[in-house]
């Protein structure tokens, strides 16, 4: 028996399939990450094969069939495709690497309605918004660390409890995590956290408005949150949409 479901879905990746159709990875509002097949999705008179591409936010009607991992499309409609993302390459890369954070560390079938609009707004955010792409995709990639059960916590010293309230003197262990001053030594991959980044973070969690950081700093933020997330996951190998453009 198959279920017809309907659901928001954002566009994750495209694939050819045969001579003329397409498997597509779907983020789904209903059943969380789905692979989907639309029959014939690359033929010129197919009216639905092009609204599957990545990115895309759509509402989708599936025939769905728990026995199957690849399910079908009956119909789809647009909702947003995000032109002003697709007019910019410095949006679209931190767009892709969104796609790619939810297609490499969501398992399947796992529906987060919170996640689900989280992306929804990020990638509105990227299209409209005046804040430096970069600085929304380290708000989004700690929202997403959270929703993947992968939580940075920047509060206190996870040795001995003290609250930390500047970040002069704080370390971090990607073993066990934030340190204080007096407790580093015990930890031998403690090393410091430089105090401009652990504010930029500290700001970012908060989700603050107009956050001003220099690239370097951004940078860094970056790179230490990949890191984080490498270390913790450990399939996760580097967002490779970071490194395309
Ligand atoms: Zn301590």
């Amino acid at each position: 028996m198959s279920e017809i479901i309907k659901t928001e879905a954002v566009v994750l990746s495209k694939l050819n399939y045969g001579d003329t159709s397409s498997i597509v990875t779907l983020y789904t509002r209903e059943q969380g990450k789905i692979s989907v097949i639309i029959k014939g999705a690359r033929r010129p008179s197919s009216k639905i094969g092009l609204l599957f591409d990545p990115v895309n936010h759509l509402q989708v009607i599936l025939y769905s069939k728990a026995t199957r991992d690849v399910q079908l499309v009956s119909n789809a409609d647009l909702l947003n495709h995000f032109p002003h993302i697709r007019e910019e390459l410095d949006k679209l890369k931190y767009a892709y690497a969104v796609l790619e954070l939810v297609k490499k560390l969501t398992p399947d079938h796992e529906t987060n309605d919170k996640l689900f609009r989280g992306i929804i707004r990020i990638l509105c955010l990227l299209d409209s918004s005046n804040e430096a792409p970069i600085i929304n995709f380290l708000k989004f990639f700690l929202f997403f660390l959270t929703e993947t059960g992968y939580q940075l916590q920047l509060k206190s010293c996870v040795s001995c409890g003290a609250e930390i309230i500047n970040g002069t003197n704080v370390f971090y262990s990607m073993n066990k995590g934030l340190l204080c001053a007096n407790c580093k030594n015990s930890f031998l991959d403690a090393a410091l956290l430089k105090p401009e980044l652990f504010e930029l973070l500290k700001c970012l969690m908060r989700n603050e408005i107009r956050i001003t950081a220099n690239s370097e700093l951004t940078s860094a933020a970056l790179d230490f949150l990949e890191k984080y997330l490498k270390f913790h996951a450990a399939d996760f190998g580097s967002i490779q949409s970071l490194k395309l453009f």
